[in-house]
């Protein structure tokens, strides 16, 4: 019989609730300029990427997240040439927007080189070489930096960064301010995608505020919703666009221009995991409506993060 696991690490939710992994080994253990990054074997989820104390993803289910952030503002759009992504430091992002042939030109901006130097050698399986494809334009900056100072417009622009921790890297890239800079940046029939956070009954703050501060700048926000097992919490996207084209496709069709325009097959992603990501609880919908918070560079969302322990 296999020996019971003896080394844990603590995810912590919030100050009130803990999740717990049973892991093999450190990968990599790291203080950069900008974050504290960990990776480490788990047992159920293999190898998970933590930032600043907060998991980020795992080998098991990245797949999941992936897949969710991308493919379906890219499969709703007519035709997706030129793209934005802010952070997505694993590459798993890049990799999921590479598989469009119609993809052009994709400038990633990150901010950690460090975490790329990581993500490279640590996480084969997230990025799966995609660093190397020539479409690829590699920036290692400030994303809000970038976007105030680029003439460039995008089909779609994906916010894919930290959660907005206390003293992290990310929280200028969740105001009202910088989503209108966003929108500049968009071409007609562009979409901006935002990862945002928790969205569960205990927890899902940063996910509403997001709705709510994308619905002042943005005329149509489609926020969406699915679990991810590792992080034992059902997770948020938002859309938003000013101009969505034609929304009315019937499933059939999602169907035909996954297989049309997607190289390699999709484990999470068809046109019945689209129409549940887009129907979301009756209690979120409500606790949406009800979020009147708007974030602002004066007023910036900040989370608290309690932290993880490792020990033996
Ligand atoms: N899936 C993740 C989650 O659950 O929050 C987010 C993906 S990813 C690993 C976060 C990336 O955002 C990291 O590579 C980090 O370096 C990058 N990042 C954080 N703040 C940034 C900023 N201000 N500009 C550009 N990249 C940033």
């Amino acid at each position: 019989m296999e020996k019971a696991p003896v080394n844990w690490i603590d995810d912590y939710f919030n100050n009130y609730e803990l999740h717990k992994h049973a892991f093999k080994n450190v990968l990599c253990q790291v203080q950069t300029k900008v974050q504290k990054i960990i990776i480490i074997d788990t047992y159920n989820y293999g190898r998970c990427l933590i930032l600043d104390n907060e998991f980020q993803s795992a080998e098991a289910d990245e797949f999941i997240y992936h897949e969710a952030l991308i493919h379906p503002s890219f499969i709703l759009h007519p035709c997706i040439e030129r793209v934005l992504i802010i952070g997505g430091g694993e590459g798993a992002t890049l990799r999921e927007v590479l598989r469009y042939k119609s993809v052009k030109r994709v400038v990633m901006v990150d901010i950690d080189k460090e975490m790329i130097e990581c993500a490279k050698k640590f996480l084969p399986s997230f990025h799966t070489g995609s660093f190397d494809d020539t479409r690829l334009e590699l920036v290692i900056e400030d994303g809000r930096k970038y976007l105030e100072g680029t003439n460039e417009q995008f089909d779609a622009i994906i916010i894919d960064v930290n959660d907005p921790l206390e003293g992290g890297p990310s929280c200028m890239l969740f105001t009202i301010e910088l989503y209108r800079i966003v929108a500049e940046k968009l071409k007609n029939g562009g979409i901006l995608i935002v990862q945002s956070g928790a969205a569960s009954v205990a927890e899902n703050d940063v996910f509403t505020s997001i709705c709510n501060t994308l619905s002042n700048v943005f005329p149509h926000v489609f926020p969406y919703v699915t679990y991810i097992p590792s992080y034992a919490l059902q997770w948020g996207f938002v859309m938003a666009t000013c101009n969505p084209g034609n929304l009315d496709i019937t499933g059939e069709e999602i169907d035909d221009r996954i297989n049309s325009r997607i190289a390699g097959d999709l484990r999470f992603y068809d046109s019945i995991t689209h129409h549940a990501l887009f129907n979301l609880p009756k209690y979120l919908r409500a606790d949406i409506k009800r979020q009147t918070r708007i974030i602002s560079d004066k007023d910036p969302m900040t989370e608290h993060y309690p932290g993880i322990s490792t020990r033996k």
